[in-house]
């Protein structure tokens, strides 16, 4: 049976994707990429936990037909989690140069024609607008995927990877291929006019090229009557006392996006609050 590799951050995109991966009869491997930039993420504990709970539901469900292997927890040798969980299996991730170099470069050439719409009135970045560059954690994901021998498949929504394509000038280089049970989209290393954008996107498989929303992904979530997954997906980067703030970036997209029922009062008052601010800073 051939192992296929996923990032599964416990978020609402990537454990869509390993749900339907769940349904084929093939030997899935979540990975999860941990404390590898300088600021951890604060996130992480209930990324971990989300995980945990729909392994549990997933391999309770009748539906589920591939062997799920247990997750594993990727992280550099300095970042090393303290304690070791034993539903987890761990591995250290290799420094790769190249990509490091690579994504520098994307990362500023996405940045610098934009500096003033992430610019906030105090002059500090606007993480709201995150649609506008790459995030950190896209160098430790490159770099594990290119450790590989197989493409890993990153399930992120078409909205990110026209993004990425478009900054690379790479859209039209995305070709599917037909791995068995399962159709991915990777980028044709011929037609991808950026050596950079080949390094850093070159060995990730995209699920959900040209395909699903959000919103229609909630809806796609209730067909394969999987909500009880949906609702213990963790999004927030910087939870207050154990729930979603409302006002971090992943917060805002999460509730713009019409996912408006996982917020407590407190947090749809800083949400509201913070969409204020966003509208006079612009
Ligand atoms: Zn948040």
């Amino acid at each position: 049976m051939e192992t296929y590799e996923i990032f599964w951050t416990g978020g609402f995109d990537s454990t869509f994707r390993v749900v339907q991966l769940s349904r084929l009869p093939i030997r899935l491997q979540p990975v999860y990429c941990t404390g590898v930039a300088s600021d951890i993420r604060k996130s992480e504990y209930y990324e971990l936990q989300a995980i945990k709970q729909i392994m549990e539901l997933l391999r309770k469900k009748p539906e589920t037909k591939a062997e799920i292997l247990p997750p594993k927890i990727v992280s550099t040798e300095k970042r090393q989690p303290v304690e070791k969980d034993p539903d987890f299996v761990y591995e250290i991730l290799p420094h790769d140069h190249d990509v490091a170099t690579a994504f520098r470069r994307i990362y500023i050439s996405m940045m610098a024609p934009r500096r003033s719409q992430l610019a906030t009135g105090r002059g500090v970045l606007n993480a709201v607008n995150v649609d506008l560059y790459i995030d950190s954690q896209y160098q430790w994901l490159a770099a594990y995927a290119n450790s590989r021998k197989d493409p890993v498949e990153i399930g992120i929504t078409a909205r990110y990877v026209n993004k990425f394509m478009d900054a690379i000038g790479g859209g039209d280089a995305v070709e599917e291929i037909d791995r068995g049970c399962v159709k991915q989209y990777i980028l044709n290393i011929e037609k991808c006019r950026s050596a950079d954008g080949y390094t850093i996107f070159g060995n990730f498989a995209f699920s959900f090229y040209n395909a699903p929303l959000k919103p229609e992904l909630i809806e796609e979530y209730r067909k394969m009557d999987c909500e009880d997954i949906m609702n213990l997906t963790w999004f927030c980067y910087d939870p207050i006392d154990g729930k979603p703030c409302g006002q971090c970036w992943t917060c805002v997209h999460t509730y713009r996006d019409g996912i408006t029922n996982r917020f407590t009062p407190e947090a749809l008052e800083r949400y509201f609050k913070r969409e204020k601010e966003l509208a006079e800073n612009k």
